[in-house]
């Protein structure tokens, strides 16, 4: 399944390579992590086709970079706060690894993942933000589970909700999945399709012990690549 992976021997770690869509410098649009001026990297290729997708370009665009190359173009950004997102980051076999080798060079790593693909193989060091997907991304049947075993405190899932139904769906899901109160929770409303103000009643009104959240970087660029 997964792409990019060009690793002969574990004695050749340093000749891991991935395919890179974009490298960018910006703020922090999600996550507990919001506001937080952050280095981008994102990689190419998802197994999924979620139907608000705003990163099709990251499918198959891309180029193959080696981990040595990457460390040094993102060593000029005065931060060590790096998101490793996609597509899908775990398309790619190769990315784990990636991702204990930017722990290792003192980043402080958050990975965004669509919660198909396990995460048994991530680095602890890494702050796993994990979508559950709902009915209206025609996704949701792509879910793995089994995932929510291998989450620590330290990591946090996201819902995207596209209406009232998504909604309903999230909210017993967390009951059914004994989630609430030990990750945090994200409810995020799909950008121009779910009034965020319905969202936040429907929170309030139901006391639900989640952060409601929009994506701040679509409010500052809207949707322009590389933001
Ligand atoms: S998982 Fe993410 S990148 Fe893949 S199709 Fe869905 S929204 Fe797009």
């Amino acid at each position: 399944m997964g792409i990019g992976l060009n690793l002969s021997s574990s004695a050749q770690k340093d000749e891991i390579s991935l395919i890179v869509n974009e490298i960018f410098y910006s703020i922090q649009g999600e996550s507990s992590r919001i506001g937080l001026p952050t280095i981008f990297i994102r990689l190419t290729g998802c197994p999924l086709r979620c139907q608000y997708c705003d990163t099709e370009y990251a499918f198959t665009e891309g180029e193959r970079m080696n981990v040595d190359s990457i460390l040094n173009k993102i060593k000029r950004y005065s931060t060590k706060y790096v998101t490793v997102t996609g597509g899908e980051p775990l398309a790619q076999k190769a990315c784990a690894l990636f991702l204990k080798k930017l722990c290792s060079h003192g980043y402080d790593v958050s990975l965004e993942t669509n919660g198909a693909i396990t995460i048994s193989n991530i680095d602890k060091r890494v702050k796993k933000i994990i979508d559950i997907k709902t009915p209206g991304s025609k996704e949701d049947n792509k879910n793995n589970f089994d995932n929510l075993k291998y989450l620590t405190k330290n990591d946090e899932i996201k819902f995207v909700i596209c209406d009232r139904i998504d909604y309903v769906w999230a909210k017993q899901k967390i009951i059914e999945k004994k989630i609430s109160g030990i990750y945090d929770i994200i409810f995020s409303p799909v950008y121009k399709s779910l009034e965020s103000s319905d969202l936040a009643n429907w929170i309030l009104e139901d006391k639900l012990n989640v952060r409601m959240q929009l994506q701040l970087h679509k409010y500052l660029w809207g949707d322009q690549k590389g933001k």
